[in-house]
């Protein structure tokens, strides 16, 4: 959509060439002419020579030198000569009949050399740096020449984003929304009537990749009126001090063009909390803001134009932004759900050959968590993938395969792993996939891999929920916790030993048992306590504690005593498996990856022995 603008500086530099040019083709021409004639010394002698032969036309004398020419058309020169204590001297010339008077032209006038040194070659600089600035005003979309600062918003109409609301999956709370919004701007007369006025902005929030730009794109192509499209960063992009005249100019314009859309993309980069604190404050971006909050009360939200914005840090705007008559609507952009997430692939899937064997439903099982652009992203590979093996149209493999690929990157295939740590990975994987299946409340497993794979694991083993709950009991969360430590507890059962490669279970384990403690009010000690306090939700969250430093020992004890307490239970349920254990894991290293269905088989063999011959198996 961005038209590929020429490099300005290229073309400065251009025109700087021909300037320069212009200036010496001048010199070149127009010097000579001016002192086209030029001056010879010459002695007293050869002046006196001169004029008995009769050769000097005119002579001037000033104070103690004689400056004369010759009668010669062809000669250029101004002879001067030393004028001579000679009394007689000017009655000789008249009686040679020499004129006399200017012979010198008027020394090479100041006017002149100030005229062709200075004042020409500024005027033709400027003449083209104004030329070069109105061309690049074309360029940038802005009307009037000479008017730095215009706002280079694009102006989209319906054509040409393209996108409606059909292209949008899942995200109906949202969608509805926004089409409120649609409708107000086709019909603007029902809402006033009633004297409801629409809500002058309305804020885009969720994680990255959910689908919010898409969003307002497709509220672009839906409400047939002009849209203004902006990414936050545009507005401190090029020049200091161009950001709030931006703002003002994208407002002026919206206003002309009413009714219509203003979209904000990320507006967390000029919207970022105002910080009192002295020099550290950024000037730039404080300005800036400050002109879009002075613009958003400035303007009548019934004349139509509605602001939309988005971000994934809302909770790092400045709260001056949210409150009512600015972005008083928040639209929560969350990450999709089942049907969601069945929805998005099979939106994305409408731009690939599909084979007929495809089971959208399973693939959305098996990506809780992902984003619609890893939705998006994981179609496409499996679109790759097909392609690499010389296939016309993408399976269910290759949907599964991709999924991995996005999940826990590509298959390594060359990586050589000695036969005792693939047998180590093994019982770490199944140790895993154990403890999940014996624990009523943990989701079944769904396949479990030792191909290792580019994002470093050396096998892992993969759970599908079962359901879509969004609630976690604190058993199931604690039972999460056993299972990440169940690789460890296999390794240390059967080979005596740990080894690394539990870093991220540790890692994942450690993380859920202190927000159990600190921000879910899960632990005895502590009750509905908030001890940290959560910023920047949608991008991970970085947590910070928010409590006394004795508090956070016991918080450290408490998880401490807790991930103890699931390693004991992982450590338990294994030693009552310890048959299924070893013929799973040997299983797992002979095929390499077994799928969930495989596994449940092997272990419902054992169900159905007498709990004495396992113990005895072993
Ligand atoms: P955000 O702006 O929230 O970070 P985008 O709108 O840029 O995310 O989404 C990136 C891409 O992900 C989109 O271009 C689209 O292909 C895909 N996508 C995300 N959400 C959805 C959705 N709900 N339906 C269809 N595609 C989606
Ligand atoms: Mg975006
Ligand atoms: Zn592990």
């Amino acid at each position: 959509m961005v038209e590929q603008k020429k490099n300005p500086r290229k073309s400065l530099l251009w025109y700087c060439v021909i300037v320069l040019a212009v200036i010496a083709l001048l010199n070149t021409i127009l010097m000579p002419q001016l002192n086209r004639m030029q001056t010879k010394e010459v002695d007293y002698s050869t002046f006196l020579d001169m004029l008995d032969e009769g050769k000097i036309a005119k002579v001037q004398m000033e104070g103690e030198t004689i400056a004369f020419v010759s009668n010669d058309e062809q000669d250029p020169f101004i002879y001067m000569t030393g004028a001579w204590d000679d009394p007689d001297l000017v009655d000789r010339l008249r009686t040679a009949g020499v004129d006399f008077g200017k012979v010198v032209p008027k020394e090479e006038s100041p006017w002149i050399s100030l005229l062709f040194g200075l004042i020409l070659p500024t005027a033709l600089l400027w003449g083209a740096g104004y030329l070069l600035m109105r061309n690049m005003q074309k360029k940038m979309g802005g009307p009037n020449a000479m008017s730095f600062g215009k706002s280079n918003a694009k102006i989209y109409v319906a054509a040409q984003t393209g996108k409606t609301f059909a292209d949008v999956a899942g995200e109906d709370e949202a969608k509805e929304a926004l089409k409120e919004i649609v409708d107000f701007l086709h019909d603007p007369k029902k809402y006033e009537s009633i004297g409801a006025s629409m809500p002058k902005g309305a804020l885009l929030v969720g994680p990255p990749g959910t689908g919010k730009t898409l969003l307002a794109q497709a509220v672009a192509g839906e409400a047939h009126v002009p849209f203004f499209s902006i990414s936050g960063s545009e507005f401190v992009e090029m020049f200091v001090g161009m950001g709030a005249a931006k703002v003002r100019d994208l407002f002026k314009q919206a206003q002309d063009k009413a009714p219509c859309i203003v979209f904000i993309d990320e507006i967390d980069t000029i919207g970022k909390k105002r910080d009192g604190a002295g020099f550290t404050g950024n000037d730039e971006r404080e300005q800036t803001l400050n002109q879009l909050l002075t613009e958003m009360d400035g303007f009548d939200g019934r004349k139509g134009v509605v602001i939309l914005a988005a971000t994934n840090r809302p909770d790092s705007l400045d709260k001056a932004l949210l409150r009512p008559g600015r972005f008083d609507r928040r639209i929560p952009v969350e990450l999709p759900d089942l049907k969601g997430r069945e929805a998005i692939l099979r939106v994305h899937a409408q731009d690939v050959k599909m084979g007929p064997d495809i089971d959208f439903a399973a693939i959305a099982r098996a990506t809780a968590g992902a984003s619609g652009a890893e939705l998006a992203n994981i179609i496409n590979e499996a679109a790759l993938r097909a392609v690499r093996m010389g296939r016309y149209a993408v399976t269910q493999e290759d949907l599964e395969e991709s999924v991995e690929v996005v999940i826990a990157g590509y298959q390594r295939k060359s990586a050589v792993i000695p036969p005792k740590e693939k047998q180590i990975v093994a019982y770490h994987e199944i140790g895993h996939a154990l403890v999940a299946a014996r624990q009523t409340n943990s989701a079944p497993v769904a396949k479990i891999t030792i191909v290792p794979r580019t994002s470093g694991a050396l096998g892992y083993t993969m759970q599908v929920p079962e359901d879509e709950s969004v609630l976690m009991s604190k058993e199931e969360i604690f039972n999460k916790i056993a299972t990440l430590t169940g690789g460890r507890s296999a390794e240390e059962l059967v080979f005596g030993t740990c080894t690394s490669g539990a870093s991220n279970d540790i890692e994942q384990a450690t993380k859920l048992a202190r927000s159990m403690i600190t921000k879910l009010g899960m632990s005895d000690t502590f009750g509905m306590i908030a001890l940290e306090t959560e910023s920047n939700k949608y991008l991970g969250g970085d947590s910070s504690m928010a409590c006394s430093e004795g508090t956070a020992q016991a918080v450290d004890q408490e998880a401490i005593s807790l991930i103890r307490k699931a390693h004991e239970k992982a450590i338990s349920i294994l030693k009552e498996n310890m048959a299924p254990l070893h013929e799973l894991a040997h299983y797992l290293l002979e095929k390499e990856t077994i799928t969930g269905e495989e596994f449940m088989a092997i272990l419902k063999k054992y169900d159905e022995k007498p709990a004495l011959e396992q113990n005895t198996k072993e």
